[in-house]
């Protein structure tokens, strides 16, 4: 396909955030949307992702973002089109024992929010999931309807939506300069050839500051390695089994499509920071001792688990701010460049909201969903990074 040479809004990364955003832009009719994605989609973060769909946070934008998400992948067919491999399985987050209080404050919140959560007993959970351990906390949160999606068949899916309201998707387009005069975006330099528009949208994950460093921005991105392992669910066990996020033993895991079990550390300690020049060069080789240390953590909330064989893993990079939350809106002093980067760990189940806050960003000036002013570009040289008002530090 020839390059086209002009758009309304060209967006840069064909990950879940970028195709979200291409998507809603298209579905608003807001002019001639153009994605650039230098790969293939779901090349970066999104294809790794682990795909977990929960609404569990411990501040309310994010958990507003992943309850305005939920419909989407809920009814995916019905509300975009296609599939996104959505399986319910209930989900449930247990929390370090100095932490019950800000469990039952966040919990309060999520369900003024409107999210199906509630706590739950050990006892209660050990009836629903009697293969879990559950000796070493009285309460944890509950949400029976959450589950997991397959990232990359979503992100194909809204990709192909997008396409069935006029943007235009184009893979194998890397961008490599943004062209501003006058304190004003005027279009990208690629690959290809030049593109003038008067909109841009970084939505380029972990290479989020490369790509805002084009338009002369300094972003503070670190960027880290995230490992997943794939097992065999031992038969004692039922499928889907529910999914989890156990911060006393920092672990997460959920049922895979065909008889298995992903899971992976939970919590900063074992992600291995790598440098921005590593970034497309990082081994994909799974990393022993975290996957031994992944399955061992597993082990200690299902000893059943024991039993179940390796099957496979991979290794994917996230971008994280340095309050681990999204930087959306506008870049400071240039007219037409937006951000919507460092996703952290969450950035899969939050992309369907994500997308339209940016969408309506970009169109009208400003969203309803939720204020989004806390997560703005300049919230770190004002000192003000956003956290909840009962985090789990
Ligand atoms: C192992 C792992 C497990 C995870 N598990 C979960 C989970 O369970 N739930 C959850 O919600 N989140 C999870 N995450 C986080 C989630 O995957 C990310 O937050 C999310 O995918 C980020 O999406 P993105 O679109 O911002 O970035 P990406 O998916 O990385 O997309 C950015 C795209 O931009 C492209 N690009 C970069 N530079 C350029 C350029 N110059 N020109 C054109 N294109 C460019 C890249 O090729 C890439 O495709 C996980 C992440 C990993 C790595």
């Amino acid at each position: 396909m020839e390059l086209p040479v002009t758009a309304d809004v060209v967006v840069i990364g064909g990950g879940i955030i970028g195709v979200s955003i291409a998507y809603h832009l298209s579905r608003m009719r807001a002019g001639r949307i153009i994605l650039l994605e230098r790969k293939h989609l779901a090349a970066g973060a999104t294809g790794m992702s682990s795909g977990l769909v929960r609404m569990h946070y411990d501040n309310p934008i994010e958990a507003t973002f992943a309850h305005r998400s939920f419909d989407t992948f809920r009814y995916f067919d019905e509300l975009v089109g296609g599939e996104c491999g959505f399986v319910r399985t209930g989900f449930v987050r247990i929390v370090k024992p100095h932490h019950l209080e800000p469990l039952k404050a966040n919990v309060a919140m999520m369900r003024e929010i409107g999210i199906e959560t509630r706590l739950i007993s050990s006892d209660e959970l050990k009836e629903m999931a009697p293969y879990m351990v559950v000796d070493d906390f009285a309460i944890a949160a509950y949400e029976p309807e959450s589950g997991y999606a397959d990232p990359h068949l979503t992100t194909m899916s809204l990709a192909e939506a997008a396409r069935r309201h006029r943007a235009q998707i184009l893979q194998g387009v890397e961008v490599r300069g943004i062209d501003i005069a006058g304190a004003r975006v005027r279009g990208v330099q690629t690959s290809r050839g030049f593109i003038a528009t008067d909109t841009v949208v970084n939505a380029a994950g972990p290479w989020g500051a490369m790509v805002a460093a084009m338009a002369g921005l300094e972003i503070d991105l670190t960027l880290a390695l995230h490992q997943a392992t794939i097992l065999e669910t031992p038969p004692e066990i039922p499928t889907p089994h529910l999914t989890f996020i156990d911060r006393i033993n920092g672990v997460y895991a959920r049922p895979e499509t065909g008889g298995l079990t992903l899971t992976g550390i939970s919590g900063g300690e074992h992600n291995k920071v790598i440098k921005p020049v590593e970034l497309d060069h990082y081994s994909e080789t799974l990393m022993p001792a975290i996957q031994y240390q992944a399955l061992e953590r597993l082990c200690a909330r299902i000893p059943r688990m024991e039993t179940g064989r390796v099957r496979k893993g991979h290794v994917g990079v996230e971008g994280y701010s340095p309050d681990g939350h999204a930087l959306l809106g506008l870049a400071p002093g240039i007219e037409g460049f937006y951000l919507a980067i460092g996703m952290s760990g969450h950035g899969f189940k939050e992309g369907p909201a994500i997308g339209q806050v940016m969408a309506e960003l970009i169109s009208n000036g400003r969203t309803d969903v939720v204020d989004i002013a806390p997560l703005r570009v300049t919230r770190f040289e004002e000192g003000q990074p956003y956290q909840g008002a009962h985090p789990y530090l």
